[in-house]
């Protein structure tokens, strides 16, 4: 099954998308975690995106579908992928369409989570991360321990530099102006849902995995 988890930032694509990655066993490909991971490593593509990353604008579509034409080629992709945080414009949407035709694939189903914008300040303006694994930490429903190491990897808890409060409006804007309209783009294509984002996380997942279970299954394809 391949799956796309739609919603501006903050609404818990993120969250999600990891526990669905993990109940259903489909890899997990985040374009902010691949891009993340390339400033930290200080390659090419890091130095391509890191000046976009900071003001929270997007980067540019094809380096986007030049790292997920190379993510998708990958073994673990071979039965499917939950996509998170692509695509995120509609030149995007018609490059992973055309990606997946080429080895015989279709998307199946784009599940978009639906958040107020000040729960949205309210969330990343509270978010950290750890430098080392990602793993995510929130001041007040999952503070980070005393002394600022991650729990699991012992590394530093630090503050996304584009969950500053300004950088957060105008990646909000971002998302009304380019990536909203993929709901019209898969809605016609008969594959969106909708679904509330306010919720517990729990709760959001569980309507999450009722609508994936309730998706009718296909023989395999090769
Ligand atoms: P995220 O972790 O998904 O919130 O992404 C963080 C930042 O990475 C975004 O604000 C963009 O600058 C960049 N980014 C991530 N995914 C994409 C994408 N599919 N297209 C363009 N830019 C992206």
């Amino acid at each position: 099954m391949n799956l796309i988890l739609l919603g501006a930032p903050g609404s818990g694509k993120g969250t999600q998308a990891k526990q669905i990655a993990k109940r259903y066993k489909f890899p997990h490909i985040s374009t902010g975690d691949i891009l993340r991971q390339a400033i930290t490593e200080g390659n090419a593509l890091g130095k391509q995106a890191e000046g976009s990353m900071k003001t929270g604008e997007l980067v540019p579509d094809k380096i986007i579908l030049g790292l997920i034409e190379e993510r998708l080629q990958q073994k673990d992709c071979k039965a499917g992928a939950i996509f998170d945080g692509f695509p995120r414009t509609i030149l995007q949407a018609d490059g992973l369409e055309a990606l997946l035709k080429k080895v015989n694939r279709r998307l199946d189903i784009c599940l978009s989570l639906e958040v107020s914008d000040e729960r949205v300040v309210q969330r990343l303006s509270s978010r950290r991360i750890c430098g080392g694994c990602g793993k995510d930490y929130n001041l007040i429903s999952n503070p980070p321990p005393k002394d600022n190491r991650c729990a699991v990897c012992g590394s530093e808890i630090i503050q996304r530099t584009d969950d500053q409060e300004e950088t957060i409006r105008s990646r909000l804007a971002v998302y009304r102006r380019q990536t909203r309209p993929l709901q019209e783009y898969y809605s016609g294509r008969g594959l969106l849902h909708i679904v509330d984002g306010d919720g517990a996380p729990d709760e959001v997942l569980k309507k999450l995995c009722r609508l994936i279970d309730d998706h009718p299954k296909e023989p395999a394809r090769n």
